[in-house]
This record gives structure tokens, sequence and C-alpha cells, in this order.
């Protein structure tokens, strides 16, 4: 689920809950009116000055504001009425008041600067556990990489692995305020690289951040509906989604005219808008620039903007299991 349906989602919550409070004040409103009827009629006439003041005022008469005045200090007197009865008929003072969870914004989950901190706090607490089933930084095991020496390599294979987890923990830690708009996490099978891109997914998430991730299969599949014209905004949400993770770029079918022009269009678009990509891939710089061509390789390879991890050593999977 994207970030703005689960921000739908717990609007219509917070709806839900309003209606639902509502409801629990009227029925504590009859049960009191039940021990003692007159509340009833004191409430009446509190509705029927509140109305009449509003008119007071609207007409504008020149005793309009005499008059509100005075029914304000009557009102006061019901309302103080209408307790000491709630009291007397064996009920607390503010029984039949709306219970509020949050009482900055009444339920409403928006004050008026935005979103209310309730809102902001369950809606990451729901990003977070959309996630939770992912891989995350907090079970890495650096006990399960070999730590022998990588031919070629100046470290062993857990260096190397630890170094990977290490810089993209930082990147996480410094989100969204970070210079590299593209990270590559290359290397053969089995070597971490979707371990490590799920981490910073749910850490992503976690924080609050609208992020997606997806297959480059999923995303072929997303940028032929657009192109087809039949359906676009899995593809639009792609190219706008705050942080894209996209695992196993290289295995996605080269279609003409599609494959590469939209993952051109996609990575422009998103560098443009200084939004942040992060890719995985099974593929080498070399074979990436065969398949993808100069552009592209160009563009996920840039050194200012970008930064490249790559994973070494032998199949974890093999090794442990
Ligand atoms: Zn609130």
């Amino acid at each position: 689920m994207t970030r703005s349906e689960m921000v739908e989602q717990l609007k219509n919550e917070y709806r839900r809950r309003r209606a639902q409070a509502e409801r629990e004040q009227d029925a504590r409103v009859a049960e009191v009116e039940s021990v003692d009827p007159q509340v009833h009629a004191l409430w009446q006439k509190q509705a029927r000055l509140l109305s009449d003041a509003v008119r007071a005022m609207a007409a504008r008469t020149p005793d309009a504001q005499e008059k509100a005045t005075r029914m304000r200090e009557e009102g006061r007197q019901i309302l103080r009425e209408i307790r000491e009865r709630t009291v007397r008929a064996g009920f607390p003072e503010d029984y039949m008041q709306m219970r509020y969870r949050c009482p900055k914004c009444r339920d409403k989950g928006v004050v008026e600067s935005g979103f209310c901190e309730c809102f902001r706090r369950e809606l990451n607490e729901r990003m977070g556990s959309a996630y939770r089933a992912l891989d995350s930084f907090e079970s890495f095991r650096e006990d399960f990489v070999p730590d022998v020496p990588v031919e070629g390599a100046q470290c062993t294979q857990r260096q190397a692995l630890c170094g990977a987890r290490d810089y993209l923990l930082r990147y996480c830690a410094k989100y969204p305020d970070v210079d590299k708009r593209v990270l590559v996490l290359y290397g053969e099978a089995g070597l971490g690289k979707t371990f490590l891109l799920n981490c910073v997914v749910r850490r992503l998430a976690e924080q609050g951040v609208d992020v997606m991730n997806v297959t480059a299969y999923k995303m072929l599949d997303a940028m032929r509906n657009k192109y087809l014209g039949e359906d676009g905004a899995e593809f639009d949400r792609m190219l706008s989604c705050a942080f894209l993770a996209v695992d196993d770029l290289g295995v996605e079918p080269m279609m003409r005219n599609i494959t590469a022009e939209s993952l051109f269009m996609l990575l422009n678009e998103r560098m443009n808008a200084r939004l942040c990509t992060i890719f995985a891939t099974n593929l080498t710089p070399a074979q990436l620039k065969e398949r993808y061509g100069e552009r592209i390789a160009s563009r996920l390879f840039d050194r200012e903007n970008g930064a490249f991890l790559r994973f070494v050593g032998k199949d974890l999977r093999a090794q442990n299991g």
C-alpha cells in the first residue's frame, strides 16, 4: 500500500472514530436524561439560545451585541444547571462531554498546520508495519558472512558487506539530506544486495518516508501499461514517490521502445525532481552499459550524484543453507 493510500485509509478511520465517539456521547446523554428528564429540556433550551444569538448577531440590530451577551450569560447558567443535575443524578460532571483520544485535533487528524502529531505518529507506525516483513538492519548477522579475503579486493567479504551496511545506515540517518540521489548495489547473486535494499526500504518507511519498492520485472509491467495507455498510475507513482527501490535490475525483458526508454525517463525525471532511487543488480557496470546503452549507464554511474556499492565474495545462500 502506498503512503497516500495509507493516508486515505487512516483519514477514513478517523472519521469512523469521530462518528463512534459521537454515538457514545449520545448514549451517555440519553443515560443521564433517563434519570433526570429535565436535562433534555435544558439541552434544547441551550440549543435554541445559541441559534437565537447567532440570528441576532447576523441581523446587526443596534442591540445585537447586548442581546448576544445576555444570551451567553444565560447559556452559561443553563450549562451550570445541567452539570449540577448530572452530578445529582449520580454521574461525573463531564459525563456528557465528547471524549477525544487527542484533544489537540479533537480526533480530526488535522490541525491548522496540517496533519496532527497523533495522525503522523499513527501513519508512520502503519507504514513501518507494512514493511515489517522485510529484512531489517537489526536482523543483519555479520557472523553469517565469511571473514576471508576476497580475491582482487583489499578486504574480507565480511568487511565489505559490513562497509556497505554502514554506508546505507548512515544514508538512512541523513535522508533526505543526502547528496547521492542514485544508489546502485551491484555484484553477483547471493551476496546480500536484496537484503540490504530491503533494510533501507524498511528503515525509511519507519522514518515516515514515502517509499515504494518494486522488482525490475514489476517496473517493466508498469512501464508497459503506461506505454500501452492502459493504466499509468503505477508508473506515475514510480516517477513521483520520494524514495524508489528497484530490485533485480537487468532480469526484466528488453522490450523495444519500452524498457530502455522508460528507464531513462524514470531516471531523468526522478533526478530532476531530486528524488532518490536505489537499484540492486547482478550486472556489472559494463554489462549495464551494454544492455541499456551509454545514456542510462552514465546516469546510473554518475559520480557526482550517485554512489555505487560493489558486493563481493561467495554466495551466502550456499554457505548458510
Ligand atoms: Zn491529534
